[in-house]
């Protein structure tokens, strides 16, 4: 992948951009595994991304991880601000001792669009903007290749956009999985297609957990905008007598969760007397 954005293989990649100058969007680019962010390390050990006093922790869990990537020889890419040239030291000695060649890629943004980004952001991610205004000019000033880059890159000489969908694509395939695009990520690790399927369009999914279950159907009358999952809420919701079952059109998680708690979000018809609307 390297070798086609035309980066050196096995590099050290430093991101360096002011706050707001858009690092985490630039970092989709690479598979997650190399990716290691400085907002992130600070969430796993704080659960805040902005706990500036997470710092210490944050920075020697991910030099860690830096140095066993590296000593693998597989690439890594540092997602933080790196404004300081003592910040990008601590990088440059890592790649130095493992033999990796260290790769500047420098965020093309204006300090004004900085800005505008940084002030959308939630108030523990904010940064005082005289502080975006200070890192965006100190990273300007600063002469990477004395520094001891390999190379200096910006980020408006790389395909960002093509690249971050290549890869999605190669990880998730071109369509999307029904499951993982209705539910989420998470969830969709815990539902599981029931085999045998019945007809591609009427197939049936269980969601596990901790031994206790939830059916799922999958609706399509071939419309292409009138499909979607149901969940068996038990009891006929018309007669007490009727052997049902009933389902409720799920959309999201939170229908899932309401059907969970016995209060469906939406309608719940009755197989055995309703008839499917679907001609089951
Ligand atoms: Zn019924």
């Amino acid at each position: 992948m390297l070798n086609t954005l035309g980066l050196p293989p096995n590099s050290l990649i430093a991101l360096i951009g002011c706050a707001g100058s858009g690092k985490s969007s630039l970092s989709a680019m690479f598979p997650r595994s190399w990716v290691l962010s400085s907002d992130r390390h600070r969430e796993d050990v704080a659960d805040d991304a902005g706990d500036q006093s997470a710092n210490s922790d944050a920075w020697n869990l991910l030099y860690a991880r830096l140095d066993a990537r590296l000593g693998r020889g597989l690439p890594a890419v540092v997602d933080a601000t790196s404004a300081d040239a003592s910040d990008r030291a601590q990088l440059l000695t890592r790649a130095r001792r493992h033999g990796a060649p260290a790769v500047a890629l420098v965020l093309d943004v204006d300090v004004s669009e900085a800005l505008r980004r940084n002030a959308l952001r939630p108030p523990s991610r904010r940064v005082p903007p005289a502080v975006v205004v200070q890192q965006h000019s100190r990273i300007a000033a600063a002469d990477l290749a004395a520094e001891g880059f390999a190379r200096v890159v910006r980020s408006g000489e790389l395909p960002v956009l093509s690249t971050v969908l290549h890869r999605l694509a190669a990880e998730h395939g071109t369509r999307t999985d029904l499951i993982e695009a209705t539910f989420g990520t998470e969830a969709a690790r815990l539902i599981t297609w029931d085999v045998p399927s019945r007809a591609p369009e009427h197939r049936t999914a269980t969601l596990a957990a901790g031994g206790e279950e939830l059916l799922l159907r999958y609706q399509d009358g071939g419309d292409p905008y009138d499909h979607r999952f149901e969940v068996e809420v038990g009891g006929c919701p018309n007669d007490a007598d009727c052997p049902g079952p009933a389902w409720s059109p799920v959309h999201h998680l939170g229908d899932l969760l309401a059907a969970q708690a016995g209060n469906p979000a939406n309608e719940s018809r009755c197989d055995a007397c309703e008839g499917d609307e679907y001609g089951i």
